[in-house]
Order: C-alpha cells, then structure tokens, then sequence
C-alpha cells in the first residue's frame, strides 16, 4: 500500500511537497481520506473508460490519488455499509468544484453498466442545462456557479436508479446588473448566438450588446467558450430530458422577455408636485405583453402602479422613477428565478423517478465557493456564510468529533488547536443579534433603512474583534471570515432580503394564457399559501404566512441540508485555485499557501497523523483477533481491556505507539490494523 500523504508536517514541506507534485502534472493528493486537488486549468487526459476500470473497486491509496478513487471508494462504501454517502467539495470561487462535480458524475454513470442508461444519461445531460441558466462569468471564474446544488444519486442494488437535485439560492440581482468584466447568465449570450435570423425576429431578438442586461459588464465574450456549440448542447439535454416543444419555446420566450423588460426606460411627469413615472416607448411592453400572452395594460399597470385593495376597492398609486425602475427589475428577476426553479423541478420529475425506498443514495455537494470581490453585497455575505458553515461542519467532523471520542474513550491525547469558526458563525447567523437577524427584523420594520441596520450591527458588534466598523462613514461593515476578512457595502441590503417573488408580479404571470407560464407561477403562488378550512364557516379560508425574506428561508435550507449531510459518511474534496489568473499550470505559493492555511488543512494532516483512525469496541476486536492470544485462555478474572491488552502486546513492544486502548474501544493506526490481520491469517 502506499499513500501519496504528507510525510512532513512544516508548512512549507507541504506546499513544496503539493507543488513538486504540480510541477509533474500531478494534481491530486491525500492526506488520510481527504482530497486535495490543485486546479490544473488545462484537462489532463486521466478521466477516460480506462481510469474507471483502474479505479474501480480499489481501496483509498492502492493507487496514485485520484477523484476517482474518491467516487469508487465512496461507492464501495455504500453498498458494503448499506449507508449513504455525501461527496463534500469545497474551495473558493474558480477553485474546481464544478469540474470535480462532472467528473464524479461522469465516475458514477461508467461504473453504472447494469443499471438503467436512459437514466443515467438523463442525470448527465441535467449538468449542461444547469450551468446555461444558473453559471455566469465573474472576475474569479468564467464560468462560476451562482447558485449551490447538492445532487443526490439514488442506487438499488449499485445501479442508479435515479436522481435529485436541490438548489440553492441563485443569485438574482445578476439578471438585471453585472459588474464590469462580468456576465450575465451563460443562457441569454447562448441563445443570441445560436439563433438563426428569422427565429430571433420571431422574437424581437437582437444582438447581446443591445441589451442593457447583458452590456453592463462590458463582456459579451469569453476566450475559448464557443457561446452557440453551448446552446445547441443546451437544446440537446433538453430534448433528451423530454422537454415538449411547447415547454422548450415558452423557456425562449421568457428569456426574450426579460432582455425586452431591461430595455423598457421611463420618463418622469410632474404630478401634483409629485414625479410619476410613464412609459417612454411601448415598443418593449408589447414584445413582453405578445411572448408570455398577457394583457398589455396590465403589463402597463404593473410597471407603473402600485395596485391596493380596500373593502373591494381597487387604488393605484403611480410610482416614481426609481420604483417604477424596481417594478421592472422585479418582473425580470421574477420570471428568470421562477423559470430555473421551475426546470430544476421539472428535470427532477424526469430523473428522479419511484423506487426511492430501499435506495441508498450518493450525494455530492458544489456550492458557489468563498468570494471576496471589490464590492461585496448581500448575496456575497449568503455565499460566504454557506462557506463558512461548510467549513464547521468540515471541522466538526476532522477535529471537534474526533477529539471529544479520544477523550471520552480516556486516550492519552495532545489537543490539536484548530481554528473554530463558530464564532463568526455566531456573528453572522446566530439569534437574537446575528447580522441576518438584525437584518431580518429591520425588513419587517416600515421604517428601516439599510443606514438603520448598519447602525444596529455597529451597536451590537463594535465590541467584537470578528467585526470591524469602516473609518469613514461609509456604509460598511467587515466580518473576519475563517478565509479572510471581507467588507460588504449595506447598500440594498434590505431590499434584496424582503426580494421573494413580488406577490403581484406572481398575480400577474398567473394571468397569462400560456398555459405553462401560468402554471409555473400557479405553482409558486399554491405553496405560499396554506389552505385551511375555516371552523365557522366551513369555507376554505386562504391564509397568507408571514413572508418569510431570503435570508430566512436560505438559512433554513442551509440548516436542512447540514442535517441531511450529517446522517451520511462523509469524504471531503479540498479544490485549491493556484493563481489568480486563471493561468494553466501556475502554482503562486502565496496563493495556495494562504488557503492551506485557512481551510485548517495543516492542523488536518496533524490530527490525522497523529490520530487512530481505526476503532474496534472490545468483543469484536477480541473475537476477531482473539487467535493472536495463541490458544492462552481467557481467565474468569481478566476483564476485556487486559484481553485486548494481551492480545495487542503480541506483536512486541515497539509497537506500543501504533495503538491505544480506551474505555470501550482499541483504538489502532491502520498500518498496525494491518499487521494484525496478516499475524492473524498466518495463524
Ligand atoms: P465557483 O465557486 O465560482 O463556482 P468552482 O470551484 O466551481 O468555482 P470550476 O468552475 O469548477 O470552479 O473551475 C473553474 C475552471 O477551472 C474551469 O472552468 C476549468 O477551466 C478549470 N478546471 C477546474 N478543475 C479542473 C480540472 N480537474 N481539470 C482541468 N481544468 C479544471
Ligand atoms: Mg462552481
């Protein structure tokens, strides 16, 4: 057996030792079960059939370290333990979690030659399709995720038998601005390339740069990404995910929507010494009103009016300028994040067919990684709270579990001092004060303003030394997060936290006789609302809940999907991003040496060097290696402890350190563990 580990525990011998490595085109490492992969931003030719089959059924470390012996070791797992088994990939933005993703997918579906293909195709084909709608180019990644999925493969007797995927909080303030050097999302730049002529005047299409949507980054190209070859593999995964022609032109005509809603500009008229604003061009409104099949004055209404029912009654109250300019931008963020959720549905009801009992399932985890950009917002804090959280559960499972068995086992034990993020977790999350509480009760307040939550973290949070006020009075705070400390600009905050769907844009939409956009928002709306049957009346009476914000419920789903996680064994992935150029095969020290250092990886390889990872509870370990006692009997006064004791001093004395015995375990290296069992099969 041999193990590509770190044999040295210097900081520096680490980062030579993975950057040697690097240098021969050598990109993963181990250290004990977890994956290190340095992001190579050139393919290797290493993911072929031929990978597979070497791959397949070795244990950890009989072969040079690869994500493949991950997804095999993982998979064997499964099945052997009955028990299901989550992938972990963390890293920040650019880092590979994406790529890592696709191949183990790739992994499972090669070794899945018994099992249904129609499937497992279906559950590949769902990757292209997501990353059109749900990736965008940033300043770190060109094609970064901004959205979280975790993927849940579902296996019956080790075929797959199906799928599931669950998202999380895609980022909406993307659809309607970008900074410069950035992308909208992948689908819109696709579509325009691809279209022919006469299919984009059916739309009202033009090209990307006249859109203010898309030409707000100022990069409508990105070097080596063939925009048209994606959108025809985009309406191949459709089709194979049968997607009807109806459903795949209403996805089109919503897209064209949103671009015809970004271009629709409004003057201002005085009013009763009031600004109003009015339309400045019909031209966009009737696209909109003609692709999604509404009513163009209600359309007209929606942009410019705030509708208010009293006792039967209907008011409309014109909006300013900037209000009327929200109204717009709520139409388009509506559709677009109503559509993705709605095709990350609707690929589930494909892939993720019956026959879930008596599964056992292989999830894998890829969140839109740590991010630090020159001006952080509220999405920003949310992705990096979701690392952040990450993170704990990660040093919940190496450090925190592992040393609180040592030492309720009563081994001899040197604590290992990690770095615990719980605070800043606290100081982000936690109640009552938490910066997402406070954010949350100033959105249910009339009154507050982003200025009014700013002051309220401030006065809760000057004290602690996670947090830090800006010089000058600009509307700042910063958060010390485990990857470094991050400024975050308050500016729309509360807006962007009360941004769930607007209930009148839902009204709307639900309006529209396409029939497939009605039911989309349909859908939607018949969630929100519980429906209970009145006591008095015996009428069913609508109750609306308190609308929870995004914060809120992006919390509760991360909470969720941590309880999940933690009911599976898990194997973690640590992607490492060598350069910030996105530069094939250059490996910064500074750069990877700085995420060494806070992914908590040194005190990682210490803690598995310096631990026992292999545990046997006293009548097992007896009954397994009671041989080695060469036929001495087990007297009436030896307790299990002396049994074992003998039973472990049978292999001599220099062995003393390679294992310990606690108060209802022997806890072992794995190289003795070995030694045992070779003594044991040659009795
Ligand atoms: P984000 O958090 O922004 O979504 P990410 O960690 O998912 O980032 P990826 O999109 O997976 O990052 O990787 C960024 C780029 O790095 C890829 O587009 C690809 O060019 C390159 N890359 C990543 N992993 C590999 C790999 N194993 N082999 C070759 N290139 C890779
Ligand atoms: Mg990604």
């Amino acid at each position: 057996m041999f193990y590509y580990i770190f044999s040295d525990l210097n900081e520096h011998s680490i980062l030579d030792n993975l950057k040697s490595r690097y240098g021969r085109g050598l990109i993963y490492t181990y250290t004990g079960s977890i994956l290190v992969a340095v992001n190579p931003y050139k393919m290797f030719n290493i993911y072929g059939l031929d990978m597979v089959k070497r791959y397949e059924g070795k244990p950890l470390g009989e072969l040079p370290p690869h994500l493949f012996a991950i997804g095999s070791v993982s998979y064997t797992k499964m099945i052997k333990d009955n028990e299901n088994q989550v992938l972990i990939i963390s890293g920040e933005s650019g880092a590979g979690k994406t790529e890592s993703t696709k191949l183990v997918m790739q992994y499972l579906a090669a070794v899945n030659r018994s099992g249904n293909n129609l499937i497992t195709e279906q559950i590949l084909e769902a990757n292209p399709l997501l990353e059109s709608f749900g990736n965008a180019k940033t300043i770190r990644n060109d094609n970064s995720s901004r959205f979280g999925k975790y993927i849940e493969v579902f296996f019956k007797n080790g075929a797959i038998v199906g799928a599931k995927t669950a998202e999380y909080l895609l980022e909406k303030s993307r659809i309607v601005t970008q900074a410069p050097e950035e992308r909208n999302y992948h689908v819109f730049y696709e579509m325009l390339e691809e279209l022919s002529d006469e299919q984009k005047a059916k739309y009202g299409l033009q090209t990307a740069p006249k859109y203010f949507y898309l030409n707000q980054g100022g990069s409508a190209l990105i070097r080596g990404r063939d925009d048209a070859d994606n959108y025809r593999k985009l309406t191949a995964a459709m089709d194979i995910l049968n997607f009807e022609r109806q459903e795949q032109e209403t996805i089109v005509k919503i897209l064209a929507s949103v671009l015809h809603i970004g271009n629709v500009y409004f003057k201002v008229v005085q009013e009763n010494n009031h600004d109003r604003a009015e339309l400045g061009s019909d031209a966009e409104i009737k696209w909109v009103a003609h692709l999604l099949d509404l009513s163009e004055d209600w359309l007209k209404q929606a942009l410019t009016s705030k509708v208010t029912e009293a006792r039967g009654d209907r008011f409309y109250t014109p909006y300013n300028l900037d209000q009327a300019l929200d109204a717009r931008d709520a139409v388009a963020k509506a559709l677009y994040c109503r559509m993705f959720s709605w095709l990350v549905e609707r690929i589930n009801m494909i892939i993720c067919r019956a026959e879930r009992e008596k599964s056992t399932s292989l999830a894998v985890l890829d969140i839109f990684g740590f991010e630090d950009f020159h001006f952080n917002s509220f999405e920003q804090l949310c992705i990096n709270y979701a690392n952040e959280t990450l993170q704990f559960f990660f040093n919940q499972h190496i450090f925190r579990l592992e040393q609180k068995e040592y030492s309720k086992e009563k081994i001899r034990w040197e604590h290992i001092e990690f770095k615990d993020n719980q605070p800043t977790i606290d100081l982000v999350a936690t109640k009552p004060a938490g910066i997402l509480h406070i954010l949350d009760d100033e959105s249910n307040f009339p009154q507050a303003t982003d200025n009014s939550f700013l002051e309220k973290c401030h006065f809760h949070h000057s004290g602690n030394e996670l947090y830090d006020k800006p010089r000058m009075s600009d509307p700042e705070f910063y958060v010390v997060h485990y990857a470094g400390k991050i400024k975050y600009n308050v500016q729309h905050f509360l807006e962007k936290n009360k941004d769930t769907l607007r209930s009148d844009v839902i009204e709307l939409m639900c309006e529209s006789k396409n029939q497939i956009l009605s039911q989309m928002f349909k859908d939607h709306r018949d969630r929100l609302i519980t429906k209970t049957l009145s006591k008095t009346t015996g009428r069913y009476v609508t109750v609306k809940p308190r609308t929870t914000t995004v914060a809120a419920s992006f919390n509760e789903s991360l909470l969720s999907l941590i309880d999940t996680m933690s009911r599976c064994n898990p194997f973690f992935v640590r992607c490492i991003k060598p350069n910030a150029q996105k530069a094939p095969m250059t490996f910064e020290d500074i750069v990877v040496l700085d995420q060494l250092r806070y992914t908590g990886m040194l005190e990682t390889i210490r803690i598995r060097k310096m631990g026992y990872p292999v545990r046997i509870k006293f009548p097992h370990f007896i009954e397994r290696y009671r041989c080695l006692m060469k036929g001495e009997p087990i007297r009436s006064n030896q307790v299990p402890w002396d049994v074992c004791k003998v039973i472990l001093q049978s292999q001599g004395p220099e062995f003393k350190d390679e294992y310990q015995i606690g108060a209802t375990k022997v806890f072992m290296k794995e190289a003795f563990e070995s030694r045992l069992d070779t003594a044991a099969g040659a009795i």
